[in-house]
């Protein structure tokens, strides 16, 4: 077949490495794979089909691709060292989906936490398809300390008595205490699931807590802070296996993606090694650090802090929306999502938060040091927001400081 090039992609695509490479990346569910994952990614593993599992497929031709997810299954699993690992999910929705599927009957209810407090729209939001199907209870943050209250995820729990209890978010930047979520789970004979979506790198390098010895299921993603590529991933008992992986398919969806599962395979694997560790240790620091310095130029960090890769900004004294701050700071060539603060006023599209995230830039190899000057420009962008030619200089001024920290 003659090589068919299509002009028009082709430069959209140089277009796009062009503005990953020149711009400054907090969005946190953001990163950089390796090319050697983005090239598995691309390959001929993508025109074959094999709907089953390993030795146990509905087509034929399967024996090289059991052994390939077959290996992505058994580095997922001495990862995260777990019994049971899936790892066909399309994307971290998809594994929620699943694990809904495997655990619950529609119209069971479930306990998760709420979203502006920081949950995932997965977790029962109106528009998603689960709060169709479950009925959602919520629980918040405490109002003063903006952190997980237990007692009151406890007391919801008693009152409700939900079929499945979700612990896990995307905009939550304190450790989670899974621990206290089982016991709490546990007392009301109910399931526990835990989604690392946003921290499975953080859980994979044991600087996180993980969730695998008190969880019924947990469902994560390899292309935030695990830096793979783009999919998601299933870990459970052995008790549960048959219907984590019967719920995924025929449950909610038809035939993996062979050549995304092998690259989740390369991902489990560089995230052995001591390299991944050390990376997740910066990342943390580099968070810290920023965290630190926006705070100490008067802005308000939502829990006062923060123990992982991300946090948010209350920007409601600053006299700024999250969406305008989103948009000023796309100006200056820094990338960040509007993101809702607990007990949020405003509404989803325009939000009174930021949320930033270190992962995409401590792949690029930015240290403590940077963070420092990432935080002037944050500030500056921010505080020149009606002032359209100040952002386009700084835009320069950062795509220049950006050419010190290239891209793989
Ligand atoms: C990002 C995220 C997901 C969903 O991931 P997708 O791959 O975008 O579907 C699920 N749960 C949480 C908590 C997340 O942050």
């Amino acid at each position: 077949m003659d090589t068919f090039y299509d002009h028009q992609l082709a430069q959209l695509i140089e277009q796009e490495e062009h503005r990953q490479y020149t711009t400054l990346n907090l969005i946190a569910s953001e990163n950089y794979a390796p090319a050697a994952i983005r090239a598995i990614s691309g390959s001929v593993l993508t025109n074959k089909y094999a709907e089953g599992t390993p030795g146990k497929r509905f087509y034929s031709g399967c024996r090289i691709i059991d052994e390939i997810e077959t290996l992505a299954i058994t580095r997922c699993k001495k990862l995260f060292e777990c019994e049971y690992a899936n790892v066909q999910a399309h994307s971290g929705a998809q594994a929620n989906m699943a694990a809904y599927c495997a655990f619950l009957k529609p119209g069971d209810t479930v306990l998760s936490m709420d979203f502006s407090a920081g949950g995932h729209i997965s977790h029962g939001y109106s528009a998603n398809l689960s709060s169709q199907l479950y009925k959602f209870t919520f629980y918040t943050v405490d109002p003063e300390t903006e952190r997980i209250d237990y007692q009151k995820v406890d007391s919801l729990a008693q009152q409700h008595r939900p079929k499945l209890i979700i612990a896990g978010a995307s905009s939550y930047s304190r450790i989670i205490d899974f621990e206290k979520f089982s016991a709490i789970a546990r007392s009301i004979n109910a399931f526990l699931l835990t989604d690392i979506a946003h921290i499975a790198g953080l859980v994979a390098a044991k600087i996180h807590p993980s969730p695998v010895p008190f969880a019924d299921c947990v469902t994560g993603t390899l292309h935030k802070t695990l830096r793979g590529p783009r999919g998601g991933f299933i870990l459970c008992k052995e008790a549960y296996g048959h219907l984590v992986d019967r719920a995924t398919m025929p449950g909610i969806q038809g035939g993996p993606l062979m050549q995304q599962i092998a690259a989740k395979a390369l991902c489990f694997e560089l995230a052995l090694h001591d390299e991944f560790k050390k990376y997740q240790q910066q990342l943390v620091s580099n968070t810290a650090t920023l965290a630190c310095e926006l705070q100490s130029r008067g802005y308000r960090i939502v829990s006062g802090g923060t123990d992982n890769h991300l946090f948010v900004i209350d920007l409601t004294e600053k006299g700024i929306t999250g969406v305008e701050a989103e948009r000023t700071l796309e100006k200056a060539g820094i990338l960040a999502t509007r993101s809702s603060i607990p007990f949020e006023t405003k509404r989803p599209m325009i939000c009174s938060g930021i949320r930033l995230g270190a992962a995409a830039v401590s792949t690029r190899g930015v240290g403590d040091a940077e963070m420092l000057i990432i935080a002037n420009y944050i500030d500056e962008a921010l505080k020149k927001k009606s002032d359209d030619t100040s952002l386009a200089l700084l835009k320069d001024e950062v795509a220049a400081f950006l050419e010190q920290f290239p891209v793989e």
